[in-house]
């Protein structure tokens, strides 16, 4: 067993992780602001810091607190559109503050002189607009996005600081993470809804008047967005292996974590009709900026290196799970209605 910090783990993959870290038998602190992750989503038995990575000062006490045997890096701004509108903001959340993260590392030291290594929670919105698909761990990186930069940059503060210092670390570059918890209990909840299936099934739920499909005049078989929807729970255990792996001395690496198999927003959407068990009305829209044609991860290595096995491979599967949580908590946790 090992102590684990999650930064961001009262968020939507966070909170998905800490229950899998915690069913490995690792203990948990969670390091989160709530500014959009929920107390309601952590399980009993994890200590919680409330604090913000801006606060460089608190994120020091808190590795002194805890001496943690390594870090989970999830706390960022995610959306990709708000990106583009506030980079200001971004830049300052997702690189400052993990910036602020891998110092207090590096200042919080072990008695051997080696920082504890970090899982960063990084992004297919790294490689951009790919000329590989399925895209290799080693493609290109050109962001499309300020979200994908910012993710970018904080790699690059990685690999500069594990050569210069040795802070081992696995970059997990997510696809479209998706679905909700087996158990029902928790799910996406996000404050500023922009993900495409959560959106699909809260219009089901009569939330929404319409779905819009962004854009249909992309290089793709029907002209909408390809992503690789991948299920909250395998992204989940993906990140237990790579904690086990840095902890048993694997060398810094980045994996890609997805399936393989993109979907087209139209394919997504037909598959939410078929899980609610009626049409979700939806009209075309235009492009939204930062978006590529192609999102789909060449996940072999993973699965190689790690053991890595995702149990989700159906996409109609990974929505019904997100399915059953949004009916259940049809305004998550806020006004849970069980
Ligand atoms: N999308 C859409 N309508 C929506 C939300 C998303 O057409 O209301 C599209 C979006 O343009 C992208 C895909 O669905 O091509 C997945 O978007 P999402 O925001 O879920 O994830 P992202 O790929 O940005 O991480």
């Amino acid at each position: 067993m090992s102590k684990l910090l999650v930064t961001g783990g009262a968020g939507y993959i966070g909170s998905h992780t800490v229950r899998a870290l915690q069913d490995a038998n690792h203990e948990v602190v969670v390091l989160d602001n709530f500014s959009a992750g929920h107390l309601e989503a952590l399980p009993d038995g994890v200590a919680i810091v409330q604090a913000d990575l801006l606060d460089e000062e608190a994120v020091r006490a808190a590795l002194r607190d805890h001496q943690p045997d390594a870090v989970v890096h999830f706390a960022a701004l995610i959306e990709v559109g708000e990106s583009m509108s506030d980079p200001r903001r971004f830049y300052r959340n997702n690189l400052l503050g993990s910036l602020n993260l891998a110092n207090a590392l590096l200042d919080t030291r072990t008695a051997e002189n080696t920082p504890v290594p970090v899982v960063f929670s990084s992004t297919a919105a790294v490689y951009g607009e790919a000329e590989v698909i399925p895209i290799p761990e080693d493609a290109p990186k050109r962001p499309t996005s300020v979200y994908g930069e910012t993710k970018l940059s904080f790699e690059h503060v990685l690999s500069a600081y594990d050569r210069a210092y040795g802070l081992p670390h696995i970059n997990l570059r997510y696809f479209n993470v998706s679905g909700a918890h087996a158990s029902g209990e928790i799910g996406e909840a996000h404050p500023n809804k922009t993900h495409l299936i959560e959106l699909a099934l809260l219009t089901a739920l009569g939330q929404r008047e319409k779905m819009k499909i962004f854009g249909t005049d992309y290089p793709t078989p029907d002209g909408t967005c390809v992503r690789d929807y991948i299920h909250v729970d395998d992204l989940a255990s993906a990140h237990v292996l790579a904690v086990q792996a840095l902890l048993d001395g694997s060398p810094s690496t980045a994996y890609n974590v997805g399936l393989g198999h993109g979907f087209s927003v139209k394919e997504v959407l037909d598959a939410a009709d078929r899980v609610v068990g009626t049409p979700i009305p939806r009209e075309i829209a235009p492009r939204r900026p930062g978006d590529p044609a192609f999102l789909v991860a060449e996940s072999s290595r993973i699965k190689a290196e790690l053991g890595w096995a995702p149990q989700y491979t159906d996409l109609d599967q990974i929505v019904e799970s997100a399915w059953r949580w949004h009916r259940r908590y049809p305004h998550g946790f806020e006004k849970a209605t069980r």
